[in-house]
Formats: structure tokens, sequence, C-alpha cells
């Protein structure tokens, strides 16, 4: 077991180690961010008012935010632009990605390192990513939250911004998580042909807007919703999106009709 004691033990055998990843957090935003629609930049603001929170108040230096929506929807990159976006010199990310095969002690440590090696910063921004698997629904779950997080509220006076994300919201509340955040922000699929729409301008996945118009033509026709429409016709994460216009575009004869049975195909699940 974890304890409090062990973790401040951690804390005084860790050394300084400023820094920023910039590999990881690059690679997860190596896609860049679309603007498809105007919620994107009312979480990239959202987020950028507690990065300054962070900054500059006295009374709470220690935030924490969770980034939460379905799979695929672009919590991750949204994660790791506010925190490239701060510019603190401390940014770490925290991922289960990076933990495959680790125990669940080693899992603990990585963790905790972390959070310790944060503590030499002034300021910094740790990316708590796919927070669920993370803590893995094991009575880990119970001790990273009373071991880690209890040591970090109790450490008033540094400047830390926690952005946990997860897909899995609910379970979170199963953990005794949710009351952990600060605030909770919802990053939700994209479900408007005009979202659609600007994805595909911005990919150039069309040489000309005439084929585009086509596609987009054809998507409406195949029962994919209006452009105006706002009731929605279907859901996709910018992930998934992604990944099916770049298949889409290794036929370039046949675009407009992979995409729209990538999309219906999606629908019937
Ligand atoms: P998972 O549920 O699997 O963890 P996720 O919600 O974390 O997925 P990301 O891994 O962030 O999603 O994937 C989003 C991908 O879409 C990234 O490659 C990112 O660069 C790209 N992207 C483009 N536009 C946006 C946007 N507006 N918001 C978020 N990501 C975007
Ligand atoms: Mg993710």
């Amino acid at each position: 077991r974890v304890n409090r004691e062990d973790f401040l033990r951690a804390l005084d055998e860790v050394h300084p180690a400023f820094g920023v990843s910039e590999e990881e957090l690059q690679q997860v935003i190596q896609n860049g961010i679309i603007h498809y629609d105007p919620i994107v930049d009312e979480l990239l603001k959202s987020g950028m008012l507690f990065v300054e929170q962070v900054r500059t108040s006295t009374r709470t230096p220690l935030v924490s935010i969770l980034l939460h929506g379905p799979p695929g929807s672009g919590k991750t990159a949204l994660g790791a632009s506010i925190a490239q976006a701060s510019e603190f010199p401390f940014i770490k990310l925290i991922s289960p990605d990076g933990m495959v095969g680790y125990s669940e002690s080693q899992k603990v440590n990585a963790i905790t390192k972390v959070f310790a090696d944060s503590y030499k910063s002034p300021l910094s921004v740790v990316v708590v990513d796919n927070i669920e698997r993370l803590i893995d629904w094991t009575p880990m779950g119970a001790r990273f939250s009373n071991a880690i997080l209890q040591t970090l509220l109790e450490n008033q006076g540094r400047r830390l911004l926690v952005i946990a994300t997860s897909s899995l919201r609910p379970i979170l509340t199963d953990l005794g998580l949710s009351e952990t955040f600060d605030s909770e922000l919802r990053v939700p699929p994209i479900s408007s042909l005009r979202s659609l729409e600007h994805v595909i301008q911005e990919l150039e996945l069309f040489p000309s807007e005439q084929q585009r118009k086509r596609a987009m033509r054809m998507l409406e026709e195949a029962g994919l919703g209006a452009r105006d429409e706002l009731s929605p016709k279907f859901q996709i994460g910018i992930k998934k999106l992604l990944s099916i216009i770049e298949m889409a575009r290794q036929e370039p004869d046949n675009v407009a009709e992979r995409l729209t049975g990538a999309l219906l195909e999606l629908r019937a699940m």
C-alpha cells in the first residue's frame, strides 16, 4: 500500500526534474486542432481561463479539470493543447499507453514521480490521460485518490493545473473521484454535416469545391442530415473521422462513396 508517508518520502528523494515533455505532447496533437465548431474554441478558451487562474490566483493555486466525452472526441488533443499553450515550465502527460505492462505499484510510482517532480516547479500542468484506465478500476483507484490526490490537495501554495481526460464519466463517480474536479468540460462528438464539411475542407479531401459539394449532397441524400439541421443524424469522434477521411483518400475515384459508406456503417452500429 502506498500511504501518505511513502508519498512524502518519495517527494524528498526526487531530484529536481523540470521539464516539458515536448515530444509526448506533440505526438498527441500531431494532427493539429481543427476548429470545426465554435465549441472547439470555447473549450480551449475555458481551459486557458483555468491556466490563468492557476497562474494568478492566490486563493486557488491548485485547479483540476476533467475533459470528458465519447471515445475519440478529441479529449487528449485538447488537453495537451491547453497544457502546451500554458507555457508553464513543467508540463507532463501521464498516459496509460506509456505504462503498458506496468504492475500496479509501478504505475503508482510513475504517477507519484510526475506529481513529485511537479513540486519542484513554481508552475505546472499535468495531463492525466484516460484517468479511468490509469486507475484500472482496481483498489489502486482508491489509493490514487486517497494517497496522491489528498496529498496534492493538502499542499496548497504551489501552482498546479491537473487536466484529466475520460471517456467513461460515470465510472469516476463509482470510484469516488467525481468530486475531485473543480470543473468538468464535455467534449462532444461531431454530429452535423456542417462540422463534417469543415473538416473535409480543411483537409482538402476533394480537389475542387464542386466535388466537395457533390459529396455533401450525397451525404444528405443518404439520410445523414441536412446541412443546417440541428438534430443529429450521426455522431462521430474527430479521431475516427480523420482516419475515415485518410482511408477514403486512398481511392480517389470513389472518395464521396467511401465516405458515405463509412458514415452509414457507423450509424448502423
Ligand atoms: P480516446 O477516447 O481514444 O482517448 P480522444 O477523445 O482523446 O480519444 P484524441 O486522441 O485527442 O481523442 O484524438 C483526436 C485527434 O483529432 C487528434 O489526432 C487531434 O490532433 C485531431 N483533432 C483535430 N481537430 C481536433 C479538435 N478540434 N479537437 C480535438 N482533436 C482534434
Ligand atoms: Mg484520449
